[in-house]
């Protein structure tokens, strides 16, 4: 479904720390795809001083109130300022991280988007069908993944 839907859209990047995460849980068969998916290109990193720097921030805004720790929410964090630096969309399902990254210091309304807010643009552009859609939720819903639609305050689509 991704792969349909990247091939009218902007090359896609994705970050050192989500392949890492996604390298540890290896084992479980819907990771192995994901690290098989050559269209995905090569894991980018921040890479100056202060982009790291921003990475913290971000880590501990995300956890807020929680403490945070080395690894906590390290993904979504450089992702944002990635997808900063790149003026690039970040495609998240974690409501924290969705929140932090409208801030305008950060890329704001309009640059975060859910994975099923994808899926219906590619509806709408008659990349896919309403079924497939529905597929989808179902298979990321058996895998024990929770979209962002499905939780309470965001409606799907
Ligand atoms: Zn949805």
């Amino acid at each position: 479904m991704l792969f349909s839907i990247h091939r009218y859209r902007d090359e896609p990047r994705w970050v050192t720390a989500v392949h890492q995460e996604i390298s540890v849980a290896n084992h479980l068969q819907h990771c192995a795809a994901v690290l098989s998916f050559a269209w995905l290109g090569t894991p980018v990193s921040p890479l100056t001083d202060k982009e790291i720097e921003e990475v913290l921030n971000i880590q501990g805004r995300i956890s807020f109130p929680k403490p945070t720790n080395p690894s906590k929410n390290l993904g979504e964090a450089q992702s944002i300022v990635v997808a900063k630096r790149l003026g690039a969309i970040f495609v998240t399902d974690d409501r924290d991280a969705f929140k932090v990254a409208e801030n305008p210091q950060f890329l704001g309304v309009g640059k975060v988007k859910t994975a099923c807010s994808l899926f219906y643009e590619a509806l709408a552009d008659g990349i896919i069908t309403i079924s497939q859609i529905k597929i989808d939720h179902s298979t990321l819903a058996a895998a024990d993944r929770v979209m962002l639609c499905t939780k309470r305050g965001f409606s799907c689509g």
